[in-house]
């Protein structure tokens, strides 16, 4: 038996070990899973609804102790926590009304009856990264179990415990066990297996682009489904005509919220160059006021980093000579603590084009409307970004233009439940959420009924 030690990132303790799945337990739990599946979907459409409703009470009913699981596991601070939890809830409850609504379509034809189904897939596999472990994994398997399947997850290394805990709730909650199981283990071993099983028939990844492209190429030898959510290098674009003080107060949250491992940090901040140095100015007390310390404080607004390896990653993109404009505070002693960092670098500097996934800025200057589009535009990636103008006819053209699956003009808000969310580009391929999302997990089939003429 093969376990892995999870150490709490604000403290460097040990917090628990956790038994990592063998091969063979993989290949286990999708024959188990297939058998669930086949129970699941011949279910009435409302019993299915009414299952997935008792998982979200049950979800509902331990917010608190999901959040503080993963306050320890993760170093989130509670505030944030608590939202996560309480969004698998909300979650739940959204797609708990599409076994009720996924009607299919009846298409006028000569001859006969012409009728579309939406069948479920099979068993899916959830592949989950570490920086927001509950809601990445219920995008996957709420709209997924919604549309009649089985859903196995894998969730990162580092941060299994509360997707752990979510499967023995949809036990508790009566689900049937083999329908919904959580597999921790290695990405080469367990997520690799989800690859290769032909009886996975769809895949979802959320992580890096690196390992969602081998995914990628893995599934395509079996001509298997994939959604991915991958890296982001998004842009928040400031215009001289919003409102400064807004745009400088809330761009430390667009960027430093979770120690910015979000794949929405808006880690570029594009500054109108006549509004540059006033930004800046109102910049730098806001970046100050980040509280960032004990994550099992209500007060704390900023967690430490996720382990020592990824600290160790992300301060190779501050060297001593690095143009450091302002940064804030962090805690000393035990614990993965990074202060918010700001950057001046040039544009070619690869603190601009690479993601960092931690709290660490990098603001430019551009000149004109064309010039901040181009600059937004000039990565690989194009997943989320931020728009700041009063101009309505400037926020229609520019929003228009960047090349990006979700944006938002004068906010930074980016995941809805209920609004579809993914990348372009090197960002992803796919949506979540949104009405749509439980079609992904199902196949168009066409039948025609011959009855004569009508
Ligand atoms: P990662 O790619 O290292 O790992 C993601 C998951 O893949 C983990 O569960 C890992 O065990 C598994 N894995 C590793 N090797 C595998 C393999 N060969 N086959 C199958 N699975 C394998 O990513 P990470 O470091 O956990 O997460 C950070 C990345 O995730 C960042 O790039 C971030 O932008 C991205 N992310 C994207 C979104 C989005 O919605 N677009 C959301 C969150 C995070």
């Amino acid at each position: 038996m093969t376990v892995s030690e999870l150490i709490n990132p604000a403290t460097e303790e040990l917090l628990r070990t956790v038994e990592q799945t063998s091969l063979a337990g993989v290949d286990d739990a999708v024959a188990r899973a297939k058998a669930a599946q086949r129970d699941w979907a011949r279910l009435a459409p409302g019993d299915r609804a009414a299952a997935l409703r008792s998982f979200a009470a049950a979800v509902d009913a331990h917010v608190d102790e999901l959040a503080a699981l993963e306050v320890a596991n993760s170093g989130h601070p509670i505030g944030n926590a608590t939202w996560e939890a309480g969004h698998v809830r909300d979650v739940l409850q959204f797609y708990s009304a599409t076994p009720e609504r996924l009607s299919g379509k009846q298409i006028p034809v000569a001859g006969g009856l012409d009728v579309t189904f939406n069948e479920p897939l099979g068993v899916i596999g959830v592949i989950t990264p570490w920086n927001f472990p509950m809601p990445i994994a219920v995008w996957g398997f709420a709209p997924a179990l919604a549309a009649g399947n089985a859903v196995l997850v894998k969730p990162a290394e580092w941060t299994p415990l509360t997707t752990i805990r979510i499967g023995e709730l949809a036990v508790e909650a009566g689900l049937p066990a083999d329908l919904f199981q959580v597999l921790p283990g290695k990405g080469s071993v367990v997520g690799e297996r989800f690859v290769t099983n032909p009886d996975v028939r769809k895949i979802v990844f959320t992580g890096s682009t690196e390992v969602g492209t081998h995914v990628m190429a893995g599934a395509a030898a079996q001509v298997k489904r994939v959604t991915l959510e991958l890296g982001g290098k998004s842009a928040n674009i400031v215009f001289d005509d919003c409102d400064l003080a807004k745009a400088a107060a809330t761009a430390p949250y667009g960027v430093f919220d979770n120690a910015g491992q979000d794949c929405c940090a808006r880690s570029r901040i594009l500054v109108q160059r006549n509004v540059y140095d006033r930004f800046m100015e109102l910049l730098e007390p806001a970046v100050k006021g980040v509280v960032v310390g004990d994550p099992a404080s209500k007060d704390t607004e900023m967690g430490p980093l996720v382990s020592r390896s990824h600290w160790d990653t992300v301060t190779s993109y501050v060297p001593d000579d690095a143009p450091v404009a302002f940064r804030g505070d962090a805690p000393s002693g035990a614990g993965y603590w990074f202060p918010p960092t700001v950057l001046t670098p040039e544009r070619s500097d690869r603190t601009v084009r690479e993601e960092i996934f931690g709290p660490v800025v990098a603001v430019l200057p551009f000149d004109d409307e064309a010039d901040a589009v181009a600059l937004a535009n000039d990565t690989p990636y194009g997943l989320s970004g931020s728009i700041w103008t009063d101009n309505l006819s400037r926020a229609v053209r520019v929003s228009r233009a960047v090349e990006a699956g979700n944006l938002s003009v004068n906010s930074h808000s980016s995941v809805r439940y209920n609004t579809p969310f993914g990348g372009f580009k090197q960002s992803g391929l796919g949506r979540e959420l949104g009405p749509d999302a439980p079609l992904s997990f199902t196949e168009t089939k066409n039948v025609f009924y011959a009855i004569g003429d009508l």
